[in-house]
C-alpha cells in the first residue's frame, strides 16, 4: 500500500508536513480508498461475506474523511497530527510487527489488538446505570506499576499499540503520586483512547493531551442538555461543552460516547444530534452502547426493544452512508467488527478492572484470572489469553461466523455472547465456574428472572433481524466494483 511505503520511507515530520498540505492529503486520501476497497473488497484475503466487507471499506473512509476534515478545520494541532501519524497510523493501523507474524507462527492465530483497562473505579459523577457502579466513594485503583506492566507486556508480546482507558473517571486515577498523563508519557509508542465524563478537561488538562499527542478522550454524552443532565447530573452537560471547547483550542481530536436506552435511542440518531456534536462541536468519531443490564440497579427494562435495535441499525448504517461519519454501535456494529470481539479475539481485546480483575469484555463481568495473581506466579497476559476459559469463548466466536465462509457467517447484527446469545455465556460461567466482578454482577447471574428475559430477549431480536441481516449483507455485490 502506498501509505504504508510512505510511512516506512519518510520520518513521521516529514510525512506531517506533507499531510498537512491540503492538496497532498486530498490525493493521499484517494489513493488510500482505493487500496482500502482492494484491500477489504476485491481481494478479500480474509474471505467475508462481500457486502459486510463493503459496508467494512465504508467505515474506515469515513474514519479517514473524519480526520481529513478535523486537520482542514484546524482542529488538530500539529504537535498531535505528528503523533497520531507516528503511533496510530504507523503503528496502530499498520501494525506487522515481527513479534505480531512470531505470536501467530506460534500460536496459529493473531494476537487481540488493544486491550480496555479501568485503572480506578473512583468517579466524580454517580450516573444512573453506571456499568461500573462508580462514585467518589469507590478507592479501589490499580497501582502505576501494574497497569504500566500490562501495557508493556502486551504491547511486546502482541505487538498491539492501542490501549483503551475506562472507569471510573480516568483523570482521577493516582497511585504513589501518578497520574494517568505519567502512563501516556510513560508509553508513547501507544495510542490511547480514554472514556471521560469530560468534566474535568480544564484548559490546562487539554493543554496537557495537546503535548503528549497520544490521547484521544471519548465524551460521555446522553443526547442534549436534557437528557445528558437527567442521567449524570445537573449542569454536567455545559461542562462537557466547555471540555469540547478546551479541546478544540488546543488541537485535540475528541469523540462522543453515547448509552442509548429505551428512552433516548431515537434522539441519538437523528439529525439534530449528528449536526450539534459532529458539525458544531467537532467531534470526529462516536460510540454508542445499548443499555445493557449490568451495574449499578441494572434492569432489562432500560434496554432497547428488539424493533428499536433493528430501527437504530438502520438509521445508524444511514448516518455512516450519508453523513460519511465514524460512528459505531459495539453491539450493531457485529459486520464492521465482524462479530464479538471479546476474551482477546484477533484484532479483539479483554478487559482488565481496577482490582486487576481479568474479564472477557468490560459488558461480560465474570472472570477467573487476576494481575496480581498471575505476576505473583511468574506469569504474563499471555497465559490469561491462552487460558481454557478464554479460548473456549474464541471457539464460539469462531463457530458463530469468525472463521467460517461466508455462507456460514450467522448473523452479525446480533453477534453479542452475553446480550444475545445469553444462555451460551451462561452456560461457560458456569462450566468455568467465572466469579462475578461485582455484586450486581453476581445478583445477576443468580436472578431467575433476568435469565429468563435476557434470554428472551436474544431469540426477539434475532427473529426481528434476520432477514434484514440476510438481504443486507449476504449474497454479491448490489453493484459490480464501483471504484
Ligand atoms: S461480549 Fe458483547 S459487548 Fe463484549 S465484545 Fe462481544 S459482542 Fe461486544
Amino acid at each position: 500500500m502506498a501509505l504504508k511505503i510512505l510511512l516506512r520511507l519518510l520520518p513521521p515530520d516529514a510525512l506531517n508536513f506533507l499531510l498537512r498540505q491540503n492538496v497532498i492529503r486530498k490525493a493521499a486520501l484517494r489513493k488510500a480508498e482505493k487500496e482500502l476497497y482492494k484491500f477489504f473488497v476485491v481481494l478479500n484475503r480474509e474471505n467475508r461475506p462481500l457486502r459486510m466487507q463493503e459496508s467494512r471499506f465504508l467505515m474506515l473512509q469515513n474514519l479517514l474523511h473524519s480526520l481529513d476534515r478535523a486537520i482542514s478545520e484546524n482542529r488538530i494541532s500539529p504537535k498531535v497530527s505528528r503523533a497520531l501519524i507516528s503511533n496510530f497510523a504507523g503503528r496502530v493501523l499498520m501494525s506487522e510487527s515481527s513479534c505480531t507474524q512470531s505470536f501467530k507462527d506460534r500460536y496459529g492465530f493473531e494476537p487481540p489488538a488493544f486491550l480496555t483497562i479501568s485503572p480506578t473505579k473512583r468517579c466524580n459523577l454517580t450516573c444512573r446505570g453506571c456499568y461500573a457502579s462508580s462514585s467518589s466513594e469507590s478507592a479501589e485503583t490499580l497501582p502505576f506499576n501494574i497497569v504500566s506492566r500490562i501495557i508493556r507486556e502486551k504491547t511486546e508480546i502482541w505487538g498491539s499499540y492501542f490501549t483503551v482507558i475506562s472507569g471510573g473517571e480516568p483523570l482521577l486515577y493516582r497511585s504513589n503520586g501518578k497520574t494517568l498523563f505519567d502512563i501516556f508519557e510513560h508509553h508513547r509508542d501507544n495510542y490511547f483512547m480514554m472514556y471521560t465524563n469530560g468534566t474535568l478537561i480544564t484548559e490546562e488538562v487539554a493543554a496537557r493531551m495537546a503535548e503528549l499527542g497520544n490521547i484521544s478522550p471519548a465524551i460521555s454524552v446522553e443526547g442534549f442538555a436534557k437528557e445528558t443532565d437527567a442521567r449524570r447530573g445537573k449542569g454536567v452537560h455545559s461542562k462537557i461543552l466547555k471540555a469540547m471547547d478546551n479541546l478544540r483550542k488546543f488541537g485535540v481530536p475528541f469523540g462522543v460516547s453515547i448509552t442509548a436506552t429505551r428512552d433516548n435511542a431515537d434522539s441519538i440518531v437523528s439529525d439534530e444530534f449528528i449536526d450539534d456534536y459532529f458539525s458544531n462541536e467537532g467531534a470526529v468519531y462516536g460510540w454508542i452502547f445499548q443499555y445493557m443490564p449490568i451495574g449499578r440497579s441494572y434492569t432489562t427494562d432500560l434496554m432497547l426493544t428488539p424493533e428499536q435495535r433493528l430501527d437504530l441499525f438502520i438509521r445508524e448504517e444511514k448516518i455512516i452512508k450519508e453523513h460519511n461519519l465514524f460512528m459505531v454501535d459495539f453491539w450493531n456494529g457485529g459486520p464492521y467488527s465482524v462479530g464479538c470481539i471479546s476474551a482477546g479475539r484477533p484484532g479483539g481485546y479483554f478487559y482488565i478492572d481496577w482490582n486487576g480483575n481479568m474479564a472477557p469484555c468490560v459488558f461480560f463481568p465474570y472472570h477467573l484470572a487476576n494481575a496480581y495473581d498471575i505476576y505473583r506466579e511468574g506469569k504474563t497476559i499471555n497465559d490469561v489469553l491462552l487460558s481454557p476459559y478464554f479460548s473456549s469463548i474464541r471457539s464460539w466466536q469462531n463457530e458463530y461466523g469468525y472463521t467460517q465462509p461466508p455462507d456460514k457467517v450467522q448473523n452479525y447484527i446480533v453477534p453479542c455472547i452475553i446480550r444475545d446469545h445469553y444462555e451460551k455465556a451462561h452456560s461457560l460461567i458456569s462450566e468455568f465456574g467465572a466469579k462475578p466482578l461485582d455484586s450486581s454482577a453476581a445478583e445477576a447471574l443468580e436472578d431467575a428472572d433476568y435469565c429468563c428475559r435476557m434470554k428472551a430477549y436474544g431469540k426477539d431480536v434475532m427473529a426481528i433481524t434476520q432477514k434484514y441481516w440476510k438481504d443486507t449483507f449476504t449474497g454479491p455485490l448490489q453493484k459490480k466494483d464501483v471504484r
